[in-house]
């Protein structure tokens, strides 16, 4: 009787690091004499690696010409990674010139002897020698024209490319990668296949992934000779590429739609009997790859059949875990499984991730040694296994080699795995010492273009401090120093983490903590928070009423009152209670969450963020203004005379917010005012009153004074007659420019003190895409930017210009891209994009919608369902000379009220390589500046764009929205805003008033302090 089928995956995520080291070094252990065999078989795996004269080379070899820690190397890798994409000869020329220029590749002694380093080399000397720093492009292809034609310089740059490509992939077709595996069969190499390429962003990329392994695996297949598993070929394949959203929201989709596709893909390969893997990803897509490869595994079609296998990383703190609950699988369908474990390829993506999303600890561990430890510990664990499970170990790490060799025991029931182009003279001295033991080479197929990019990953992850084939290729690094055994790295269970990484949440210490975010990847606390908000959901608070002007009055009256003592409260105390309001705001989160859903329509990802966001000013303020607010600043003077400058605030400050951030905006003007020590006048907007109302009665609970904060509800007239009021002390607002303006003109006419306006408005956002960017990564952002949040944010990407050599290809993945998102009901996890903020923005972006499908090409026209729900639209609008009203007149002009258009439209431009000037002078006359995004792997066309545009924030080859406080501090220029920007160290003072205190110490019968210091 089989076992029953084990529970859906769910270990905890990110557990702590130096519980899971006590029990690994305890597993780690091995005898006296055992250690000292494996000393021997390393040593010897590791002189032959370094011995090695490969007449080609490997990435050994370009390691240790072009290591990444040089000018030349990083130089290389962004060459690399980009030149083979750019179509126009232009921009190549461009591009080459910008990144040869920042080497020394004229002066480069070539150390290898290797053909490919050498060739690579010349080939890059040879370009680099014409292109001489700090020619303009002009004069340079000018020059070169004459001397040797740019395009010689172009390609033979190209040429250096392929050829390094070239040799890390195995054939561009699987045809030729069969034909080149075939030469080497006779070494009795063992090989899988994988196609090369970036995830699947659009349905169509998916099903050209599939029809891709499909071939592949019949070509496979029909070229796999007669020997039985595992000595047979096979093929890798990646979720990511089967699927355009292949995420954990979007589960159930995924559950039916991928799965059928991998079952399909995976009886194909039955019916070869090969091997066939399903490669390891990031880790918030582990839970849903394994029930992924769970359901298909257990179709009851694939029964019999012994190829089916997975990767596992040992770099994840779930390592161990993933290989219980294979081996629960497998024994409860009484099944077998190939099963690769590798230490891990996406190690600093982890990081950084774990650290935006603010969760408490990585799902990766962050010392080497620690990964090393647990591949160890993982390899024991599938060794034991056998043969259910059928062991394959894939490194390049002598160590760790020669440690299998001594755990392994039985040679035929597990094997090794390198990839194509790594690790040969490793594994061409283990077949000549131990010929019984398998190794299976991991071999890229693709074209140039692709290849590129997968050898820029090895290169980068070799390239590495800590890897072994770095460490191995330096020859300054000592045999026994290879031969230091992990658990000796890590000593004691206290060192497990990395002193140098902090954590997550500790990020912005010592100023602050970070505000805690969950990982939507991790099922167990998505459900726990999806209950708490549908708990929370229960006890809403019901509608709140609009105030009066009298009320209104009656705030400004009662506030003036209350600032005396509020402003006298010591900065410290201020700062306090702001810290307890960021504590209950983290321990009430499900009940803003579901009132942001509830009131904002925001998706669960969004109204996290703005939860996070409100945390953090709350802290950051507080940070700041204890600094700021606390004692005064003691100025120089002459002596007998001491000047102090001391902060104050300015007495009742209105503060006017808007709805599309009504819990994090809202609160970061009310939490900086008071922190400066005014006493403020809360005005929200009328479309979320109830989150405004329940934040304010948090500072209350917090400790916030009743007098010393206020709210007023009600639309703009409620507005208006708080900023005409006489005795308000200044105003922050963010809204649109026209109201900004209309608040500047009432503070204006107003007679007695000339009080400050702190104004943030809206922008037509732009973003700039050349030829050198990439696709995938570029429709991701666009996507992110564009219709996040429906695209009402300030920040929001409004109008895209590409580069129109490579347009059709971009703007053709962005649609595609921006067609798999999910429109509807935010409180479903599943949902990308909820509701505008009310029937009236609908109407507006609807009539601009039916305008827009008049005048300008329609690349996406989604289907929204019905109620307040605008889909995602892109329009191509045709660049006449006139740029400006061709372009941004639309855009700006609905019903004739220069206004932008809030919601999730997108339009495009496509510009020449040669007008990116006219293009810049185009956003610059619009005279917005508040963000701006940058898609370019050329310094120059970077550096060219942030020196003419002032723009308030630039983002480059990333998402422009999303800015965090107190990192990227928010805020534009010209009719953007007037500055200081929220979330930085200059907006407190804004608030403030200042008041120098000079006092004569030398007043009363002579300065005595100098006096007594003299000799
Ligand atoms: C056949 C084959 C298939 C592969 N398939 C996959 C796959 O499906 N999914 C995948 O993710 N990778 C895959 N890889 C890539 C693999 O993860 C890396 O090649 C491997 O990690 C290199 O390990 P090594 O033992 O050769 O080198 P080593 O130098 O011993 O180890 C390097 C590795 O250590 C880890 N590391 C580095 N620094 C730290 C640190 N500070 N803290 C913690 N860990 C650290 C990283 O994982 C890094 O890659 C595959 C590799 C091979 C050979």
């Amino acid at each position: 009787m089989p076992d029953p089928l084990p529970p859906p995956f769910s270990p905890p995520y990110a557990p702590d690091d130096a519980t899971i080291a006590g029990r690994l070094r305890h597993d780690a252990r091995l005898g006296a004499e055992a250690e000292a065999r494996v000393d021997r078989t390393a040593t010897r795996l590791i002189e032959a690696i370094r011995a090695n004269d490969d007449p080609l080379g490997g990435v050994e070899d370009m390691l240790r010409e072009f290591a990444l820690s040089t000018k030349e190397g990083l130089a290389l890798m962004v060459l690399a990674e980009a030149l083979l994409r750019v179509p126009d000869a232009r921009t190549a020329d461009q591009f080459i010139e910008d990144k040869l220029g920042q080497g020394d590749f004229v002066n480069h002694e070539t150390k290898s002897s290797a053909f490919l380093v050498n060739a690579s080399a010349w080939a890059l000397g040879v370009s680099a020698r014409v292109i001489q720093p700090g020619e303009t492009p002009q004069g340079t292809i000018g020059r070169l024209t004459k001397r040797l034609g740019a395009p010689a310089v172009r390609a033979a740059t190209r040429q250096a490319m392929r050829l390094m490509g070239s040799h890390f992939v195995l054939g561009e077709t699987i045809e030729a990668a069969l034909a080149r595996a075939q030469s080497h069969a006779s070494r009795g190499s063992r090989y899988s296949f994988d196609m090369l390429g970036e995830g699947a962003r659009t349905a169509d990329d998916a099903s050209r992934y599939f029809e891709s392994y499909a071939r592949a695996i019949e070509a496979i297949g029909k070229a796999a000779g007669n020997h039985p598993l595992p000595d047979r070929p096979g093929i890798s394949v990646k979720l990511s590429a089967l699927h355009p959203r292949f995420e954990a929201v979007s589960h159930a989709r995924v559950m039916n739609e991928l799965v059928p596709q991998l079952i399909d893909l995976a009886r194909r390969a039955k019916a070869y009997d090969l091997n066939f893997t399903v490669d390891a990803e990031e880790a918030d897509r582990l839970e849903l790859s394994l029930d992924v490869i769970a359901a298909a595994f257990a179709d009851p079609s694939l029964a019999g059949w012994n190829g089916f296998g997975l990767a596992i990383q040992a770099y994840q703190k779930r390592a161990t875990a993933v290989i219980d609950y294979v081996d629960a699988l497998t024994r409860a369908l009484d099944r077998r499984m190939m099963v690769r474990l590798v230490k891990g390829a996406y190690w600093d993506t982890e990081l950084k991730r774990a650290q935006e999303r603010g969760l408490p600890d990585y799902p990766v561990f962050t010392r080497k040694a620690m990964t090393d430890l647990n591949y160890v510990a993982c390899a024991r664990k599938l060794l034991a296994l056998r043969p259910r499970l059928f062991p394959q170990f894939a490194t390049h790490n002598a160590l760790t080699v020669a440690t299998i060799l001594e755990l392994s025991g039985d040679p035929t029931s597990f094997e090794f795995q390198r990839l194509h182009g790594m690790g040969e003279a490793l594994y061409a001295q283990l077949g000549q010492d131990r010929p019984e033991i398998a190794h299976r080479t991991y071999a890229p197929v693709g074209s140039h273009r692709d290849l590129l990019a997968y050898l820029v990953r090895r290169l980068l992850e070799n390239g590495a401090n800590s890897s072994f084939v770095a460490l191995a290729a330096d020859n300054r690094v000592s045999i026994t120093d290879l031969l230091r055994r992990p658990a000796e790295i890590i000593g004691h269970d206290g060192n497990a983490s990395h002193a140098g990484i902090p954590l997550p949440v500790d990020l912005y210490r010592p100023q602050r903590a970070n505000s805690h975010g969950i990982e939507l990847g991790e099922r167990a606390g998505l459900r726990a928070l999806t209950s708490a908000i549908a708990a929370a959901r229960k006890t809403a608070p019901g509608t709140a009423a609009t105030s009066t002007t009298e009320q209104a009055d009656a705030a400004v009256a009662a506030a003036r009152q209350g600032f005396r003592a509020w402003n006298s409260t010591p900065a410290a105390q201020r700062a306090a209670i702001l810290d307890k309001a960021a504590d209950l705001l983290e321990q009430r989160r499900a009940h803003f969450l579901a009132l942001l859903q509830g009131e904002g329509g925001k998706t669960i990802d969004d109204a996290l963020s703005e939860v996070r966001e409100a945390i953090d000013f709350c802290r950051y303020y507080a940070a700041l203004g204890q600094k700021l607010f606390g004692k005064g600043e003691t100025m120089p003077g002459p002596t007998g005379e001491s000047n102090v400058l001391e902060l104050h605030g300015r007495g009742a400050f209105v503060a006017i917010s808007p709805w599309n951030f009504p819990l994090a905006i809202f609160l970061g003007q009310v939490t900086a005012a008071l922190m400066a020590g005014n006493a403020v006048i809360a005005k929200p907007a009328e479309q979320t009153p109830r989150i405004a109302a329940e934040a304010v009665a948090l500072l209350h609970q917090a400790g916030v004074p009743q007098t010393a904060l206020h709210l007023v509800q009600g639309d703009g007239a409620v507005g208006a007659a708080l900023v005409k009021h006489p005795a308000i002390a200044g105003v922050v607002f963010t809204g649109s420019t026209e109201v900004a303006r209309s608040i500047n003109r009432t503070l204006a006419a107003k007679d007695g003190p000339i009080v400050p306006l702190i104004a943030e408005t809206g922008g037509i956002n732009a973003m700039i895409v050349d030829a050198t960017a990439l696709p995938e990564q570029v429709a991701d952002d666009v996507v992110t930017s564009a219709f996040r949040s429906a695209g009402q944010r300030c920040s929001a990407l409004r109008l895209l210009f590409v580069q129109d050599d490579v347009a059709d290809r971009m703007i053709e993945m962005i649609a595609g891209a921006a067609r798999e998102l999910k429109i509807g009901d935010p409180a479903d996890v599943s949902t990308h994009i909820g509701p505008v903020i009310d029937a009236e923005a609908k109407q507006r972006l609807d009539a601009h919608i039916a305008r827009m499908k008049q005048q300008a090409r329609v690349h996406l026209a989604g289907e929204a369902p019905a109620g307040t729900f605008v889909a995602p639209h892109i329009f191509e609008l045709s660049a006449a000379s006139e740029l400006r009203e061709e372009v941004f007149g639309p855009i700006m002009c609905i019903r004739d009220r220069r206004e932008e258009v809030f919601g999730p439209i997108l339009h495009v431009v496509r510009y020449r390589a040669e007008r990116l000037g006219d293009v810049l002078a185009a956003i610059e006359a619009t005279g917005f500046g508040l963000t701006l995004g940058i898609h370019s792997r050329i310094d120059d066309t970077i550096e060219q764009v942030i020196d003419r545009l002032q723009v308030g924030n630039i983002y480059v080859n990333r998402n422009m929205i999303g800015a965090v406080v107190g990192v990227q501090p928010f805020g534009g220029h010209g009719l953007s805003g007037t500055g200081p920007k929220a979330g930085g160290p200059h907006y407190l003072t804004r608030f403030a008033t200042e008041q120098t205190i000079t006092i004569n110490t030398a007043a009363a019968g002579g300065n005595a302090a100098l006096m007594a210091g003299v000799e």
